[in-house]
């Protein structure tokens, strides 16, 4: 067992700087809560945290995630809470002991459809903070070396197969090497006990055959080196057990001499000089064909750099070389953790450790063949979120189907406002793309931008849904407000004044707007028609009309007024009006129907309401319009329009309207999607043929999808 000054010892030689006290402290503390609990192997319970601490200062890690490694196992096994490491340890080793708990609470979950849930935490849980995660691989990899003492075949199995699946290729893709080796070799001892052996017993064999050759190998190679002005060092290894057997399984070879499973290691103070290596290595042996890769210029996803080559080397051994500087090395080896060391700063919020799990997550993603971690299916675990990278490394974490816009506004609201392009792994892609995991994702903003109404049919989240619409019913309201502001003018230059914002100051309490905006809009809306406004500010033009214009509304009132429009076939005296379903303009054919009390109402012939009289034919007169229509007799018609949903569509319609002398002096909209409004205008003309003319204007015009005269 280490001793605690043997700890702070090992922590001190890397880190001067480590809290000395607070290791000391969770030494005791730890010693303390697991008290008489013992191990498998009948050790102290507190052998093992003290193990997996030890294991860690091999990767020269800080020493929270030395003290968490202490008391990774107090809050799950001993009566110790949460609360009080938090308390006795702070805020940051609270949060990465809480971390290492939750991770082992899934682990003990053995359901195997839970397993992909689980997995999914497990990633989770690492993007808060990696050296969680480190801490539990430490944790495992002491429990496969003292995996043998439990009992209970089973369990050793299941736990070995768990290694084996999760942990190893966990640990090789944040790129510690060394541990995934000795993780894999421990689970394959379990595993496949008897393959192992005979391995073992090959290599024995040959290592018996071939004498010193690994040593003479190596002296050759390092002289070649060195002769030709490389300083380096050289080692040669066996491959581990498992690696040998995963490549005779996975290459479908065997293998015959103890170089075929020998891997020689040249290292170099440059990468100038790993090329020139190369080079010397290439002019003095002979290549193995397609074996050279340059994992310097492209580095591995998981940070891994070195020149590989094979060669027919001293002896015409076949034989394997990596060079790479130190390093290079180091990051080979340590992974993850090379990145970790306290003197790089050890915060959780050092963006490295995000960029990591981008790799990680896109190998995650890109998975395939039998020996890659997760196969499609188990990568159902993702379904439900996609998890995303700002440039500066930042995790945004989005729903599944999310787009570059979700992105723009998860990272911020004005982002997303003024978002007009995306980057997606560098690339331009439209901003509709559905993103996935581990991209990383760069959003082009301009000011001069603002959101458009299509992107609601493809953002996913609520986030940018509500900014959008907010953004539409403000461009909306801007909308109304022309075309209100057009209505209000055309309907004053009628009764001879000019509008003024100032004009109607006075009648907002009439009409219950709080500004004169909100009137206008009011008017664009058409809840309150320009009339009703004009008449509001200028009350004696009820009375006293200064032209030939004499408000519908105030006629149809009128008996007197109403007959002033002739129209052959009526009896005389008798109270008319027009039908406001059919709304029949001077040109168009028509028919009354009698109703008691109420006098005459004229429908178009065409009309749909007269299919309820036709049972009734002693309500029906016959009537035609009279003579000459006066040019200034006013009347309403009804246009219903399909208007395309874009900045200025309703100002072209109300300019069209006027051009062609029409006035708006009603306007609902019916339907409104995010292409499009629907919506019902009632445009006072002359006659059909004036309605006729202004309805192909605005056919003609390329804001305006579809226009018809409204029937019913
Ligand atoms: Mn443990």
């Amino acid at each position: 067992m280490i001793r605690q000054f043997e700890l702070v010892e090992r922590v001190r030689s890397y880190d001067p700087t480590a809290d000395e006290d607070a290791l000391n402290r969770a030494y005791v503390f730890a010693m303390k809560v697991h008290g008489s609990q013992k191990r498998a192997s009948g050790d102290p319970y507190f052998s093992h945290p003290l193990e997996v601490a030890g294991i860690l200062t091999n990767y020269k890690l800080d020493s929270a995630s030395i003290i968490t490694a202490l008391l990774h196992d107090t809050i799950e096994d001993t009566p110790a809470t949460l609360a009080d490491v938090e308390k006795l340890f702070g805020h940051e080793v609270g949060r990465l002991v809480d971390g290492v708990t939750k991770l082992t609470r899934i682990e003990l979950q053995s359901d195997h459809t839970k397993q992909a849930e689980n997995f999914r935490k497990l990633v989770l849980a690492m993007s808060e903070d990696i050296r969680v995660l480190l801490v539990k691989l430490a944790d495992r990899l002491h429990n496969m070396r003292t995996l043998h003492y439990i009992d209970d075949a089973e369990k050793r199995r299941r736990i070995a197969l768990e290694t084996m699946e999760i942990y190893s290729p966990l640990a090789e893709r944040i790129g510690m090497q060394e541990l995934k080796s000795e993780l894999e070799d421990l689970a394959f001892a379990e595993l496949h006990a008897d393959i192992r052996r005979s391995l073992l017993a090959r290599l024995n064999f040959l290592r018996e055959q071939g004498g010193d050759l690994i040593s003479r190998i190596l002296e050759q190679l390092r002289d070649t080196l060195r002769s030709a002005g490389v300083e380096c060092q050289v080692s040669g290894r066996e491959k581990a057990p498992y690696s040998i057997w995963n490549k005779m399984q996975h290459k479908n070879v065997g293998f015959e001499q103890l170089s075929d499973i020998m891997a020689f290691r040249v290292l170099v103070d440059s990468v100038e000089d790993c090329y020139r290596a190369l080079g010397v290595i290439h002019s003095r042996y002979s290549m193995v064909p397609g074996r050279f890769k340059d994992y310097i210029s492209t580095p591995k996803p998981n940070g891994y750099r070195s020149l590989h080559t094979g060669v027919f080397g001293p002896e015409r051994h076949r034989i394997e070389v990596q060079i790479r500087t130190q390093d290079m090395h180091e990051i080979a080896e340590l992974g993850v953790a090379a990145h970790w060391k306290y003197k790089q700063g050890g915060k959780s919020t050092d963006g490295r450790q995000y960029r990591w799990l981008r790799e990680l997550l896109d190998i995650l993603e890109h998975a395939s063949g039998p020996e890659e971690f997760l196969e499609h299916t188990k990568l159902e675990m993702f379904q439900d979120q996609v998890f995303c990278f700002t440039p500066k490394g930042d995790l945004i974490s989005l729903p599944r189907g999310a787009t570059p816009v979700d992105f723009a506004y998860a990272v911020h609201s004005e982002v997303g406002d003024t978002c007009v392009g995306a980057k997606v792994n560098g690339r331009i892609m439209p901003l509709r793309t559905q993103l996935n995991n581990g991209d990383q994702v760069e959003i082009v903003t301009s000011k001069a931008q603002t959101p458009s109404p299509t992107w609601e049919r493809f953002v996913v989240t609520g986030k940018a849904r509500a900014r959008i619409r907010r953004f539409v019913r403000t461009q909306q309201r801007a909308q109304y407000l022309g075309l209100g502001r057009s209505i209000l003018q055309r309907a004053f230059k009628q009764e001879g004044y000019e509008f003024t914002e100032k004009a109607i100051e006075g009648v907002l309490k009439i009409f219950k707007a709080p500004t004169a905006d909100d009137l206008i809009v009011s008017v664009g809306e058409g809840v309150h028609t320009g009339r009703e406004v004009v008449a509001a500010v200028y009350p004696e033009l009820k009375t006293q009309p200064k032209t030939n214009v004499v408000p519908l509304k105030a006629r149809s009132k009128n008996k007197a007024q109403e007959n002033a429009v002739t129209i052959k076939g009526l009896i005389p005296g008798m109270a008319m009006h027009f039908a406001g379903c059919c709304h029949p303009l001077p040109g168009d054919r028509i028919v009354g129907i009698v109703s008691t009390g109420k006098g005459v109402t004229i429908h178009t012939i065409d009309c749909e309401m007269l299919e309820q009289y036709a049972e009734n034919p002693e309500r029906w007169l016959d009537l035609a319009w009279g003579g000459e229509t006066n040019n200034r007799d006013v009347h309403v018609g009804r246009i219903s329009l399909v208007v395309i949903n874009e900045p200025g569509s309703l100002g072209n319609l109300s300019t069209v309207i006027a051009k062609n002398l029409g006035n708006i002096r009603n306007l609902k909209i019916t339907n409104r999607t995010t292409e499009f409004f629907e919506m019902k205008i009632d445009v006072e003309v002359r006659d059909v043929k004036h309605l006729t003319n202004i309805i192909a204007a605005l056919r003609a015009t390329p804001a305006i999808n579809s226009v018809e005269r409204a029937r019913n």
